[in-house]
């Protein structure tokens, strides 16, 4: 089939908030944009899954400015985040969030007009505006797809897997892969590419991710040459639900009720155990993620879990009409479920969230590879050890701005043949993957590879670490690797999934490996990476900087964090 050829100024790849925002923003610069998903376009990934918190100091609730939202979210990271990063997405969060008003996201507000703004934990002053206790992602979406939708010079590419960037003379000049649909190659050039693919946390078993958050974007900027940073810190996000079943009911929904109502944590004694941990006070939420995941293990670890292996969220003591107030239309979903939270707990414990390790980016979003640029939750620097909660949407509103000013200014690129080379290269490659031989019939499911791969990071290289459980986890995963080399895989005639399912594998057994090697050399407990058998943090923290080597293997080495600034009140 004839190949789909573009040319660009700046290519956009992936469409959650980061690369609507970047494409948008490109757009207004008078840059020509290609956006391109491996899904529908501006409904795949984590953006439509985001439910309440977007943090920004607007002071409209309390007196509040970026240098105190910059003060919280150092100290959130437990010493591990990048200033100059932080500094620029705090700076920069109030203007986006008007902004993206501006295109149809409708932030609640008071009676009186003001943005409504909640309290997080982590964060000192009430910070997170919202649309909807349960949908404020969904609503960012909507508003960014509705902005893009009407900008002539955007096209959109939906189900366009993406599987190499073009280096050409050490610059970022193109990219190409594949329409899922019948499998046709693409091959885009353009001045500048943007990376927008989102998080890994698809890795682990337990997961709040959607299934295509396979982290194909680091591979892609490892591949082309760029540097990634503390690829083990992968946060937990801490009482994700775990029992009873439920239909309907996101995992992580239990969040935003806690921080309207408190809601009690309790052990599998039905006793209250956050106070030992941080002195949490009974019934109020003022826990840290990691602090709140690191205590449920703990009661798990000591025999005091739940019978499901978590502990109990009590919302027992709050009046039911205040709950049917809070929790409007769920409380139905709840109780045709069978379950009243006026009578029963559920049961929570820790999922897998988000990606807080990444791509290095400098202020501009350039990445070390010159022509590529990265955004939202696929850099490294905001976050370090520890994510606050709401810092997550506007690092994807404002990154992917900031790529986009800098990417559109990028100069036009004279006509390369690389691109045509590098795309047959690609196809014999992915032909390859895909059926080294015709088969009827798949020699291997990748979905049960991804099972035991998910299974084996969990156990292994999860919210508690040791030595010996890492080792065992990075042996098994080579074993895998193994495994799925060379199998051949039944090409179907229109789309090609299967071969969609073995990229991922392959991509996401490539980081699990980066994550365990990030995690044995890291011999301290920091934040979301908790080591059993280390429970002391360095003296100077220490960021670990990996690359892939030319024979497709990392190299890793850790690097010297300076002093944790503290500035006070207006230092810059
Ligand atoms: C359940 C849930 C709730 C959350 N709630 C909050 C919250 O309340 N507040 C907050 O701040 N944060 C929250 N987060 C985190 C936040 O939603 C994400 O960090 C953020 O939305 C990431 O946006 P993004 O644009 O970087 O990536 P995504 O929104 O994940 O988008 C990435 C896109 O890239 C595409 N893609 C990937 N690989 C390729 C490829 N090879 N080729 C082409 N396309 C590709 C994907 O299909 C996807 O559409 C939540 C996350 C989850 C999962």
């Amino acid at each position: 089939m004839n190949p789909l050829q573009l040319n660009t100024d700046v290519l956009v790849i992936g469409s959650g908030a980061a690369g609507m925002m970047a494409a948008k923003a490109a757009a207004n610069e008078g840059a020509k944009v290609v956006l391109v998903d491996k899904s529908l376009v501006g409904r795949g990934g984590a953006t439509i899954l985001a439910q309440m918190t977007v943090a920004v100091a607007l002071g409209d609730a309390e007196e509040d400015n970026p240098d105190i939202h910059f003060e919280d979210t150092m100290k959130g990271s437990r010493g591990m985040a990048d200033p100059d990063i932080v500094r620029a997405i705090v700076d920069r969060g109030p203007e986006l969030i008007l902004e993206v008003e501006g295109y149809g996201v409708k932030w609640a507000r008071t009676p009186d007009g003001k943005h409504s703004q909640v309290v997080a934990p982590g964060h000192s002053r009430k910070r997170c505006v919202y649309v909807d206790i349960l949908n404020t992602g969904g609503a960012t979406s909507a508003g960014l797809r509705k902005a893009i939708w009407k900008d002539d010079s955007i096209e959109r590419l939906k189900n366009i897997m993406i599987t190499k960037l073009v280096v050409e003379n050490g610059a970022v000049v193109g990219a190409v892969g594949f329409a899922m649909e019948q499998f046709q190659p693409v091959i885009i050039a353009a001045n500048a590419v943007i990376l927008a693919t989102g998080g890994l946390t698809e890795i682990y078993e337990r997961n709040s991710a959607s299934a295509n958050m396979t982290g194909d974007g680091f591979i892609l900027a490892a591949e082309a040459g760029a540097e990634l940073r503390d690829m083990e810190m992968v946060q937990f996000f801490p009482i994700a639900h775990l029992y009873p079943p439920l239909v309907g009911i996101d995992p992580i929904m239990w969040d935003p009720f806690r921080y309207k109502l408190g809601g009690r944590l309790l052990n599998g004694n039905h006793e209250e155990f956050m106070d030992k941990y941080n002195n949490e006070v009974a019934g109020n939420y003022t826990a840290a993620r990691d602090q709140t995941t690191y205590a449920i293990f703990k009661e798990v670890e000591a025999g005091r879990g739940t019978p499901h292996g978590g502990a109990y969220l009590d919302f027992r003591m709050v009046p039911e009409a205040k709950l049917k107030e809070a929790f409007g239309p769920v409380i139905d979903i709840l109780n045709k479920q069978g379950v009243d939270l006026t009578k029963d707990m559920v049961e929570v414990a820790p999922m897998a969230h988000f990606t807080m390790g990444g791509i290095r980016v400098n202020t501009s979003m350039e990445t070390t590879v010159p022509g590529l640029f990265a955004c939202g939750e696929l850099i490294y620097g905001m976050h370090g050890a520890n994510r606050l909660s709401g810092n997550a949407i506007t690092e994807t509103l404002v990154t992917g701005r900031i790529a986009a000013e800098v990417a559109s200014k990028v100069g036009r690129k004279p006509a390369s043949d690389r691109l045509q080379a590098e795309l047959e290269q690609e196809l014999k490659r992915l032909e390859r993957l895909w059926y080294p031989r015709e088969v009827d019939k798949d020699e291997v499911s990748m979905l049960s590879v991804k099972r035991e791969l998910q299974k084996l990071m969990w156990e292994g290289a999860g919210p508690l670490r040791t030595e010996a459980s890492l080792s065992r986890a990075l042996d098994r995963l080579r074993e895998l690797g193994e495994r799925v080399e060379g199998v051949a895989l039944a090409k179907q005639s229109y789309y090609a999934l299967t071969l969609v399912e073995k990229i991922e594998l392959i991509h996401m057994l490539k980081l699990s490996e980066s994550i365990i090697i990030g995690a044995l050399a890291r011999r301290e407990s920091r934040g979301a990476h908790v080591r059993l058998d280390y429970n002391q943090s360095y003296e100077t923290a220490v960021s670990t900087k990996f690359q892939l080597d030319a024979s497709r293997q990392w190299t890793m080495q850790e690097i010297p964090l300076p002093e944790l600034k503290q500035p006070s009140k207006g230092d810059q």
